[in-house]
Parts: structure tokens; C-alpha cells; sequence
């Protein structure tokens, strides 16, 4: 069978990256690995969802755990949300969130929702690689969001004209992102939301990091600052993503999306022809860990992360040579290098894990165009800090020796 004469157009974008491939070889135990930007298992709050299954399994929610259930998600799971959301100055009701099977599939179900063959979507260079590989699949043309505001709605509007394209979304990942730790400040939140109106486009919220902030003062989300401006969440057009991955546990495959109510029937629909629902007995799960300590298990991984985020910034401020800089997060998991130009990421990669056994993701991977080859991203979620300490040392001695 001759497969690539069958396959649909769109199969062309699905490609394996090149450095998820890479990485892939990368769970010798002498590694020190700053590349997956995952959570550490050993934070994983295991007894609470033991107890969880075992009373999902055993009480009066046996049946209901292992059945069909509705597309839109868990109820009791989806009033938890809401109510996450009111605190977060999002006004809604259930009706405003569907669950999804994470958030990466909210990001591929708003592709499919949005972008027609050769529509610009926005995105930030550099950007979270998943949303790329999600959106890549509906056959968009990238276009570069500059979320501080330095290019205007004209701008954006003719270079989209001169591809024959239309802009359909801007997707920003908002606090801490992936792959940079940076936060949009609030001010930039607003202009991107003037430029949302300008070119009436939705914009989608990236808050797959939100709770995760260790110090600074938490900044609104776009949605609720959208509300602000428009009096209801059903006159928005952000479309906010969020996700327990990063805070209860990712193998469970649990997010949400909270929007407009037109924008969520749609994504019902589309969620009953893809998978039905998600799991239901992980919702039940979620919801009876989330319920009983979300907040404590939020004060407990911070307290880990922030520490080893302060161990690898004041390890980079010893051991890096002049010239590299990165940044300083809030939260997160994640800080980005930016080495001199004409160095390159991914051949460092190479030379750091033959030579230093040190592991990294080379930054191109994350830009639309896969520019800024001298551009790096670090993770300090998994490493303990004597590890961290080790592994930065080493990395200096290989970019020293540039
Ligand atoms: N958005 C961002 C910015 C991420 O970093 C990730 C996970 N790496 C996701 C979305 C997807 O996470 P999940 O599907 O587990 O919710």
C-alpha cells in the first residue's frame, strides 16, 4: 500500500519533531534532563486519588464511574470549575464549560472550530509546540503576535491580504508560558484585547500554568478582563483553556474550556462525533481531589518548584558565560536562555548530551518559522536541586567552551 498517496492533504503538516525524537532516547539514568517540561511524580497527590477510585468504585457512583455519560462533562466537576473561575473574577455557569481530555484537545477541537485551509492564526514567536502541532493539522499560515502591542490591526489585517488569508485567532499562553516562563503583563492583556476587537477575532487563553505562580501578584485573565469590558461572558471572544495536568495529575487527561455559550455547543457537538466524553470515572476522580484539597496540593508543589526555580536561576547567574541571558519566572516550569547569535541550540544539544550528559530542548522547536536557533528552554520541574546545581555547572562549562 502506497499510504502517502492515500492520506489526506492535511497528514502532510503531521510530522514527528525531529527533537521530540531526539528526546525520546533520553531516559539513560545518567542524564540530567532540563528538557520535559512535565511534573515531577513524586508531587503527584497518588494516596488522595486511591481513595478517590476506591470510593468511585465501591459507593453509589459505581455505576455512573464506568457508564456513558454526557459530552458536556461531569456536572459536579463543572459547578467545581465555575466556581474556580468566579474567584478568578470569571463570572459564569456551567453552561460556559465543557470538559475536555486536556487541554490539548481544546486546543485541537478550537482549530477545527476555527481555521479554514490557509487562515492566519496568530501565535507568539517562540510559542508552545503543541498548539503548532495542534493547529498544524487544520492547514493554517502563522503570522507573529506581538502581545506587547508593537504591530497594529492594519498590519496584521495586509499581511494576511497579501497571503489571501483572513486572521481568524490569536493564541497566547499567558502566565509562565511554555516555552519562555513570561508573564503578559495586564496591560498587554489589554491590548490584546483591543486588537482582538479590531480585527474581531476570539482570542484563546492558554492557562494551562495558572495556578502555578510561586511570587508577584497574580494578574486577571484575559477572559475576565473580557468580561470587564463586555458585562457577560456569553458577549466575549476569549476562549479560556485550562487543565488539572499540571496541578493534580497529567495521566488523567482532564481540562476544560470556558467561553461563551454559542462557542461550548459547538464544541459539544464536535466532542460527541470525536470521543463522546471523556472519562468518566477520572472526572469523578478529579472532582473528589480537587474538592477536597486543591488548594493544598497547589501550596504544596509550589513550595517544591519555586525552590528549584531558585536554584537554577542562581546556578545560571555562577556558571553561565557573558552573553547568554534568560529569564526570571514567577511560576511555571520553564526559563528560556537566549545565547549569542549564530550559536545554535540544537547542535549544542548534541555536543551537551555526548559530552555533558545534559539535557535541554533546542528553542527553535517553538517558533512558527523555526528561527531563533540560539534560543534554548530549560526545565526545572523535575530535577531535585543538587541535580540542578550539577547540571547548570555543566552547562556552562559546554557554552564556555563555545
Ligand atoms: N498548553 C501548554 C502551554 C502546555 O505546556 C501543555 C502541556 N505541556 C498543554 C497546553 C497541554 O496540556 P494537557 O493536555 O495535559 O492539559
Amino acid at each position: 500500500m502506497d499510504w502517502e498517496n492515500v492520506f489526506a492533504s492535511r497528514s502532510s503538516r503531521m510530522k514527528a519533531s525531529e527533537i521530540r525524537e531526539l528526546l525520546k532516547l533520553l531516559d539513560q539514568p545518567d542524564i540530567i534532563s532540563f528538557a520535559g517540561g512535565i511534573p515531577d511524580p513524586a508531587l503527584f497527590p497518588t494516596e488522595e486519588f486511591q481513595q478517590a477510585f476506591t470510593n468511585t468504585l465501591s459507593g453509589e457512583k459505581q455505576t455512573a464511574a464506568l457508564q456513558y455519560s454526557v459530552s458536556e462533562g461531569y456536572v459536579p466537576l463543572r459547578q467545581w470549575i465555575a466556581g474556580q473561575m468566579e474567584k478568578l473574577g470569571i463570572h459564569c455557569s456551567i453552561d460556559n464549560i465543557l470538559i475536555t481530555s486536556g487541554s490539548q484537545q481544546a486546543l485541537d477541537y478550537l482549530g477545527k472550530l476555527l481555521l479554514s485551509p490557509n487562515d492566519t492564526a496568530l501565535v507568539t514567536w517562540p510559542t508552545y509546540m503543541g498548539a503548532l502541532g495542534a493547529f498544524n493539522a487544520y492547514e493554517p499560515v502563522y503570522d507573529r503576535l506581538m502581545a506587547n502591542g508593537n504591530r497594529s490591526a492594519a498590519e496584521y489585517r495586509d499581511t494576511a491580504a497579501d497571503n489571501n488569508s483572513r486572521v481568524k485567532f490569536a493564541y497566547v499562553s499567558v502566565d509562565f508560558a511554555n516555552p519562555t516562563g513570561e508573564t503578559l503583563d495586564r496591560p498587554g492583556r489589554e491590548r490584546l484585547l483591543d486588537l482582538a476587537q479590531d480585527l474581531d477575532m476570539p482570542v484563546i487563553e492558554d492557562a494551562a500554568y495558572q495556578s502555578l505562580r510561586y511570587d508577584g501578584e497574580a494578574i486577571p485573565p484575559i477572559l475576565a478582563l473580557d468580561i470587564e469590558r463586555n458585562g457577560h461572558i456569553d458577549k466575549t471572544r476569549t476562549l479560556y483553556c485550562g487543565s488539572f495536568s499540571k496541578t493534580l495529575a497529567p495521566g488523567l487527561r482532564v481540562g476544560w474550556v470556558c467561553a461563551a455559550q454559542p462557542v461550548i455547543s459547538k464544541l459539544v457537538l464536535m466532542k460527541q462525533a470525536a470521543d463522546l466524553h471523556s472519562s468518566t470515572i477520572n472526572q469523578i476522580a478529579i472532582h473528589e481531589v480537587a474538592s477536597k484539597g486543591f488548594d493544598k496540593q497547589v501550596a504544596k508543589i509550589s513550595v517544591a518548584y519555586s525552590a528549584r526555580r531558585d536554584c537554577m536561576l542562581s546556578a545560571l547567574e555562577v556558571h553561565m558565560p557573558e552573553g547568554v541571558s534568560w529569564t526570571k519566572p514567577e511560576g511555571g516550569m520553564f526559563v528560556w536562555l537566549t545565547l549569542p547569535q549564530g550559536w545554535d541550540g540544537a547542535d549544542l544539544l548534541a555536543r551537551s548530551i555526548e559530552t555533558q550528559r545534559v539535557a535541554f530542548v533546542p528553542g527553535h522547536a517553538f517558533y512558527a518559522d523555526g528561527s531563533n536557533r540560539n534560543t534554548m528552554r530549560l526545565s526545572f520541574s523535575q530535577a531535585n536541586e543538587e541535580t540542578i546545581n550539577e547540571g547548570i555547572r555543566r552547562l556552562g562549562m559546554l557554552l564556555k567552551s563555545v
